[in-house]
């Protein structure tokens, strides 16, 4: 059952009920006080009946009274009755006086059945006259006549005692078959005389047509029977004006009750359906809010509820489109760029806005020293006046060496459960962190997973700092930042392979040596940094002695080996801004920046010495394992600007020299001729 045909219902039971209820009363009482009143009237009425036939006895009896006093002398008498008869009440007047015939005036009455004033009346029928009678006494007080007096008992008589008795009828009980009565129906005057007969005497009862009646018993003043019966007060009036009220009631009623529970189950369907609304996505749904009542209240509060959920939505549509757009950032900075530091940066930024970080940092382990991290990209440091680049942590010091030391992240809360961990001086100071190791990604290997040994080489740490909101960072935020660190991983690896690739086009595989590509390259630089600067730049030129021979003797793999040992021997004497080059075949390269005449010299020196000094040892194709052979080599020494004005001038001059130190006799060095026309003035 619907809601609204609850309360309708409710409503109708609550107020009909109570007006159904009223109304049945109201109609038991009107009846009570409409029998009741009618009781009245009819006891009032017999009252004034009584009076009144008593009255008409005593005036009838003062008639026969007066005329018996005028007995002895028979003219007075005569006229006396004669003056009764003509003014009334007497209709009929009978004088017995004892001697001679008795004087009569008026018409006597067919039967002797007369209601006998001052007389105990015994059954009574069919009744004609009303009689008083009075003795004529003698003067010796005997009986000698008397004086009687009739009035008829008819319509006119019933009539006036109907009137008397203020409108009820009047029905005279005797015995006769046609009543004689005030009522219009003979049957009903039958029925009424019948239904009076059941009622006791001085009581009221009602007859099958609803007349009350009741019954007014003869009495010696008064001496007719007769029943009284009056229509009760007509209430059908009253009842339809009852029934009307009910009606109107229940009318208004069933209007109140739905207007109630329509008011009541209205906005409660509107309620449902802005739910719904707002459950398919639709958060710009409001309901309507009428008046003040609770449900208003309710109302107000599901439009401010969708209207927050609304704006959290679109907070959160924002930072998605945000984040998308940083994602999409990251993606494009990883599949183009080998920038290393641009992709750390971007990874850094990214780690941020997803996980809400005030700040990140990204250290890489220095490569020369692998015992120390070094910042390479960071953001949100600017308030701290710190610069993500100049952040150095030694390994297993403070909390970024020890995420890099143990291989496992950390997370939490300065000043929180995990006292131990405090971050090192130079470190970013912080609320809340997470740090994450980088590592390389070993082929087939699982990555970061909790509690497995770290896999691949440590490359770095990614660490993110203040969680906007002041919260901990989460299990959520750390694989999101693992993951990064994943993609950095990636992202140092390509560029260490791609910088290897490089390096491998520019080296010589069987010396390790740079080689031919490099040294035109360097010797351009460095001769054009040497002349910008006004500063020197030597060459030298290298070539193994006869080792053709060498080649002959002991086969080509043993020449190999001749030239990685050369390749060693020449890197030992060098500085280490200075480069080696394998020019070709068995002819190598010493590029010296900043070196003079002087100094390049001292070098040539010291290489002829280094390979002379000591044999090298080759593999042996006999019983022995290897043998030691002696080896030379020729140097020829061109410096710039002296020998040459740019690069390749200057490693001919070298060349040059080179043929001269052979020419020379070998296992010598010899410098470039100084070209006249060289002169810087020219
Ligand atoms: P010199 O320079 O003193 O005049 O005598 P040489 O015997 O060294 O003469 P040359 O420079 O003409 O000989 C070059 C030899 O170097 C020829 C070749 O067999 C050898 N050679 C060149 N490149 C390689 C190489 O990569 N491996 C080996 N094993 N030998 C090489
Ligand atoms: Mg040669
Ligand atoms: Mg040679």
């Amino acid at each position: 059952m619907p809601l609204r045909a609850r309360l309708t219902a409710a409503f109708l039971v609550v107020v009909l009920g109570p007006v159904l209820l009223g109304a049945v009363f109201i109609g038991t009482a009107v009846d009570a006080v409409s029998s009741g009143r009618a009781s009245d009237r009819l006891d009032s009425a017999a009252q004034a009946i009584s009076a009144t036939v008593s009255a008409s006895c005593e005036r009838l009896l003062g008639v026969a009274g007066s005329v018996a006093l005028l007995a002895s002398d028979a003219g007075a008498a005569r006229s006396a009755a004669k003056q009764a008869v003509a003014d009334g009440p007497a209709a009929t007047i009978r004088v017995e006086t004892g001697s001679g015939d008795p004087i009569g005036f008026g018409e006597r009455p067919e039967s002797e059945t007369s209601a006998r004033c001052d007389h105990s009346t015994g059954e009574i029928e069919q009744l004609e006259a009303l009689e008083a009678r009075v003795p004529i006494h003698d003067s010796d007080g005997a009986e000698r006549g008397s004086v009687t007096v009739w009035t008829p008992i008819d319509a006119t008589f019933v009539n006036g005692l109907a009137d008397v008795a203020g409108g009820v009828d009047v029905i005279v009980d005797d015995s006769r078959d046609d009543p004689l009565s005030t009522l219009s129906n003979r049957r009903l005057a039958t029925r009424t005389l019948r239904a009076a007969d059941d009622v006791a005497t001085g009581s009221v009862g009602t007859n099958d047509s609803g007349h009350f009646v009741r019954a007014v018993s003869p009495r010696p003043d008064a001496p007719i029977p007769l029943v009284l019966a009056t229509k009760p007060p007509p209430t059908q009036g009253l009842f339809a004006t009852l029934g009307g009220i009910v009606v109107v009631a229940a009318l208004l009623a069933v209007a109140a009750a739905a207007w109630l529970a329509r008011s009541t189950t209205r906005p409660l369907a509107e309620l449902a359906a802005g739910a719904d609304a707002v459950a398919q996505g639709e958060l710009s749904a409001r309901v309507p809010v009428r008046g003040h009542d609770e449900l208003a209240t309710v109302a107000r509060s599901f439009n401010r509820m969708a209207r927050e959920t609304q704006g959290y939505v679109s907070a959160l549509t924002a930072s998605r489109d945000q984040l998308r757009g940083q994602l999409a950032l990251l993606g494009e900075t990883l599949s183009s760029t080998l920038d290393l530091d641009r992709i750390l940066e971007v990874i850094v930024d990214t780690s941020m806005a997803v996980t809400g970080a005030r700040s990140g940092l990204m250290l890489l382990v220095d490569p020369v020293d692998p015992q120390m991290l070094r910042g390479r990209a960071g953001d949100g440091f600017a308030a701290d006046d710190l610069s993500p680049t100049e952040v150095a942590v030694r390994l297993g010091e403070g909390l970024l060496g020890r995420v890099a030391a143990d291989g496992l992240p950390r997370r939490g809360r300065i000043g929180g459960t995990d006292e131990a961990v405090l971050p090192a001086a130079g470190e970013p100071t912080c609320t809340t962190y997470l740090a994450v190791p980088v590592r390389s990604v070993t082929p087939g290997g699982s990555g970061d997973t909790d509690g497995a040994p770290p896999n691949g080489t440590l490359l770095g740490v990614l660490a993110i700092y203040d969680r906007l909101g002041g919260d901990e960072f989460d299990e959520v935020d750390l694989s999101t930042l693992r993951t990064f660190a994943g993609q950095a991983a990636v992202a140092v690896g390509n560029v260490l392979s791609h910088q290897e690739v490089q390096r491998l086009s520019l080296t010589d595989p069987l010396t390790g040596l740079w080689n031919y590509r490099y040294l035109q390259v360097s010797l351009g630089r460095e001769v054009e940094r040497a002349g910008r600067f006004h500063r020197s730049a030597a060459v030298i030129a290298l070539d193994l002695d006869r080792f053709k021979v060498v080649n002959d003797t002991y086969g080509h793999p043993a020449g190999d080996v001749v030239l990685a040992e050369l390749a060693k021997r020449i890197t030992n004497e060098i500085r280490e801004v200075d480069l080696a080059f394998r020019y070709g075949g068995e002819e190598f390269v010493v590029l010296l920046p900043e070196a003079d005449t002087e100094g390049a010299s001292r070098v040539a020196d010291r290489l002829a010495q280094a390979v002379r000094g000591a044999p090298m040892s080759i593999p042996a194709t006999g019983a022995t394992d290897s043998i030691s052979i002696d080896i030379t080599v020729s140097l020829g020494v061109a410096v710039f600007p002296e020998h040459g004005v740019d690069g390749p001038s200057v490693l001919a001059a070298a060349d040059e020299a080179l043929y001269a130190a052979k020419a020379a006799g070998r296992d010598t060095w010899k410098l470039a001729a100084t070209k006249e026309s060289v002169s810087p003035s020219n």
